[in-house]
């Protein structure tokens, strides 16, 4: 079957007479359970919820392997760290990949005697430093920078080093990359973003290759609890059936966007990639299925950068990404990305293209019509 068959599909429990296609989601704490508790799949709510077996059970045939759902991204993230560290053993993380992953390293499981060894998702500069490492952190295209890393290469060389490899595939999705089937042992994602795609929910998700990996997940997850609520899991997975349409949009617009801002002289640089231009565009049209929905893209300064945002009539202001409304952002507000003050990272949405770029043009003629009377 092909992708957009398979997300409208995947998790539903099948054909039964009088019953819904996907059941609603399930409130319950306790579940009625009498004697033996293994009688039964569902004694109570921390352990196991019949709507995350679901949607579990979808993203476990979308990905290749066995899924387990948290609170959120950072959730799952935590999980995998969490699961797989010890004392004295060694991380090896991207520089440039998402911040508040790299805080909880270089914090918390630093301070737990982890050695945390950074390096840049370009290049794949990570490579030069597995000897001795316990796990290989990737995250491909990088968040906000949109560089990318060899999958194959890098999870060939640190299986090698005996290093397990995790790659953070949010930003582009099980169906835009397939991290477990080039080899690595966990592929992890806040669903938050372009998964779900609707800027309704908190959600997070790891894949693990091996099923006594994933019962380990499992069991971190009951034990510290990040659990998500059945709503928000029943949420996702009725968004996932429109996943491979919103992200064909998405991709379509984004790229449309991408060669826009190209061609406009007062953007200094332009990254996306699936514009054939971009140093990522030889490596992402081998890795990739869908290069997503963000474009990131630098203006003078964070005055131009602000002005622009403004302008725009379309675009609304917000962080995160991947939804279908486009949002946009001057990335470096928040501090802690090596960025420029003028950079800006564009969600693109759902929207209809041409509607998109009039309203980026005009914001555009207007900041720099501005700038004119302004010599
Ligand atoms: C947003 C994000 C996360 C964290 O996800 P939350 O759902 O916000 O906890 C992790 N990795 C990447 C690449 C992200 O963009």
């Amino acid at each position: 079957m092909r992708d957009a068959t398979r997300v409208v599909r995947a998790g539903l429990p099948g054909f039964a007479q009088g019953e819904p296609f996907l059941p609603g989601p399930t409130f319950a704490n306790p579940y009625h359970l009498a004697g033996d508790p293994s009688s039964s799949a569902y004694s109570y709510g921390r352990y196991h919820n019949p709507t995350w077996t679901h949607f579990e059970q979808a993203l476990s045939e979308l990905e290749g392997g066995t899924a387990v759902i948290f609170a959120s991204g950072m959730a799952a993230v935590t999980a995998v760290l969490g699961s797989v560290l010890r004392p004295g053993n060694v991380l090896v993380m991207p520089s440039d990949g998402y911040y508040t992953a790299r805080m909880l390293a270089e914090g918390y499981f630093a301070a737990l005697g982890i050695e945390v060894r950074t390096a840049p998702t370009a290049g794949n500069a990570q490579m030069e430093h597995l000897d001795g490492a316990t796990l290989l952190w990737l995250e491909t295209p990088s968040n906000p920078g949109l560089d990318v890393c060899d999958l194959a290469i890098l999870i060939a060389a640190a299986h090698q080093h005996g290093a397990l490899v995790a790659v953070d595939n949010t930003t582009a999705t099980v169906l835009g990359q397939q991290p477990l089937a080039y080899g690595a042992d966990f592929s992890v994602s806040s669903d938050s973003k372009a998964l779900t795609g609707h800027a309704d929910l908190l959600l997070g998700h790891v894949a693990a290759r091996e099923p006594g990996w994933a019962e380990r997940l499992h069991t971190f997850r009951s034990q510290q609890g990040a659990v998500p609520g059945p709503m928000e899991v029943w949420l996702a997975h009725r968004s996932l059936a429109t996943l491979d349409m919103r992200l064909e949009r998405q991709s379509e617009n984004a790229l449309e966007i991408a060669r826009l801002l190209a061609s406009r002289p007062e953007v200094k640089l332009v990254r996306y990639p699936g514009l054939p231009q971009d140093p990522a565009y030889p490596l992402a049209v081998r890795q990739m299925k869908h290069y997503g929905p963000i474009v990131s893209f630098v203006l003078e300064g964070k005055t131009q950068a602000e002005r622009f945002l403004g302008a725009c009539n379309l675009v609304f202001q917000a962080t995160s990404f991947g939804g279908v409304h486009t949002t946009a952002e001057r990335r470096a507000r928040w501090g802690g990305d090596a960025i420029p003050d003028g950079f800006i990272r564009l969600s693109v949405g759902c929207e209809d293209a041409q509607d998109l770029l009039d309203d980026i043009t005009q914001a555009l003629d207007t900041v720099f019509a501005a700038k004119g009377n302004h010599p």
